[in-house]
């Protein structure tokens, strides 16, 4: 794959890094083992492309943090960009209001859609998640999913979700250089708190390769079928 317009968005996350703390390690974890209890799907449609996703700070920025230490980011990519044009406006991108679903059915415990959004380039150290949803699947398993497009968000506090039930499009709002989209498990039904779980998902393709279970990791294209 021709990659040299993905620095863009590389570079500008390993200035996050550099802002998080370049000095952490992971963060400890309890769950290193630990197994997703609910039957999770990707959460989108078409190929996407793992920008941060792993176990090791190398492969995944978020390790360090305790809340995400398991966390993903996903963009598209066409023609080894993630945008057409030059960029500087959040349609560029290809991934940009893309629909995103529920990866398990649950109940919506957490939402926020009033966060405006981005210019590419920018980011919102105040609202680190932007726009999301936090979904409770059970068994103290609670997915958050971030940075959708303001207002986008269809589902509210309490709804019960059926397994690939659309909730938003993606976005560029929150701790966010350009439209992606950030998944992680945690389990605690608030933002920021608890510890994150590994996330495995059921039944994808990674680098057209079948996982009947699996963790996407930094690089693979993924896509639910
Ligand atoms: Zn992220």
């Amino acid at each position: 794959m021709n990659t040299k317009n993905i620095p863009f968005y590389i570079i500008s996350c390993f200035f996050a890094l550099i802002l998080i703390g370049c000095e952490k390690d992971e963060a400890p974890s309890s769950y290193l083992d630990y197994q997703t209890i609910a039957a999770l799907e990707l959460p989108f449609n078409d190929d996407w492309f793992v920008v941060w996703g792993g176990r090791t700070k190398a492969e995944n920025y978020h390790a360090s943090l305790s809340d995400q230490r398991f966390a993903i980011d996903v963009v598209q990519i066409e023609n080894g960009s993630t945008f057409i044009g030059d960029g500087k406006q959040n349609e560029d991108y290809y991934c940009y209001r893309d629909t995103i679903y529920a990866p398990g059915s649950g109940q919506v415990v957490e939402m926020v859609n009033s966060v405006n959004e981005n210019v590419p380039g920018k980011t919102n150290k105040n609202q680190l998640f932007g726009n999301y949803v936090i979904i409770d699947h059970g068994n103290d398993e609670f997915s958050v999913l971030a940075h959708f497009v303001k207002n986008s968000i269809t589902v509210e506090v309490g709804d019960l979700l059926d397994k690939g039930q659309s909730i938003g499009l993606a976005g560029n709002s929150g701790n966010s250089t350009e439209p992606h989209l950030h998944y992680h498990i945690q389990n605690k039904p608030s933002i920021s708190r608890g510890d994150g779980l590994p996330a495995q998902f059921i039944n994808y393709y990674a680098n057209d390769f079948f996982v009947s279970v699996g963790e996407p990791l930094r690089n693979q294209t993924i896509r639910k079928k």
